[in-house]
């Protein structure tokens, strides 16, 4: 129908330098969270216009009203869900222990003892060396993006980095004869949500999960990731 609401475009905001979930390429921004929300939006016949920007910016932006919504790697965690509402979980993820490809005295959280960490900030990486900053004497260094973050622990100024292990496989795997080692097992598992402000844009969240369901019912969903993840 011809009704306002067929004019509404949400603002969706996504990390600008996430690949493989969001990242530009030859002027265009690709990974799987900005085509899977490509689909669903279709699917569900919503429009949006996408807003990448540091992760940091991203929840200030939804709990402020000036996003709609977020697809950016985000981890569903309970402290969030005071300010958000998140849909299903739409792709398993967890946070891994990275290295210099030249260090060998890191191969768990237990070897963290007065090291340097270089993290993202507002990021789940970033709470977790902060909750631990006391217990393992952590020297704190912050960064805006990921890849500012890797070139940190590339250049041998931090010893370690916290990011999620899906970013990071696919990081080594891209880079080939890669600078950056994971060490040891990811610290916790968790999966990805897409976020809308708290008992705000119920109506996306919504389309966001039918249209989940759809495009993992008709392949779409599997044909997005394996462009990005898996043999
Ligand atoms: N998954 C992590 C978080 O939610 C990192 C997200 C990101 O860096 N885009 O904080």
């Amino acid at each position: 129908g011809d009704t306002a609401s067929d004019d509404k475009v949400y603002l969706i905001a996504c990390d600008a330098k996430y690949a493989p979930f969001s990242f530009e390429e030859n002027g265009t921004y690709k990974g799987i969270d900005v085509e899977l929300l490509d689909a669903i939006a279709k699917t569900e016949g919503f429009k949006y216009e996408l807003k990448p920007m540091d992760f940091s910016a991203v929840i200030p932006g939804i709990t402020s009203g000036q996003l709609d919504g977020a697809i950016a790697g985000m981890s569903i965690t309970d402290e969030r869900k005071q300010s958000l509402d998140f849909s299903e979980g739409y792709f398993e993820s967890g946070l891994s222990i990275v290295v210099n490809a030249n260090n060998t005295d890191i191969n768990s959280e237990a070897d963290l003892q007065s090291k340097s960490a270089s993290i993202k900030k507002g990021t789940a990486g970033s709470q977790f060396a902060e909750d631990n900053t006391d217990k393992y004497g952590l020297k704190l260094n912050y960064f805006d993006d990921s890849p500012t973050m890797f070139l940190d622990v590339e250049n041998g100024n931090s010893d370690f980095l916290l990011e999620d292990y899906p970013v990071i496989a696919y990081k080594i795997k891209v880079d080939g004869d890669s600078k950056l080692r994971i060490a040891g097992d990811k610290l916790y598992t968790v999966d990805y949500g897409f976020a809308v402000k708290k008992d705000d844009n119920q109506e996306l969240l919504k389309m966001f999960n039918d249209g989940l369901k759809k495009i993992k019912e008709d392949g779409t969903y599997d044909k997005i990731v394996g462009q990005y993840v898996g043999e």
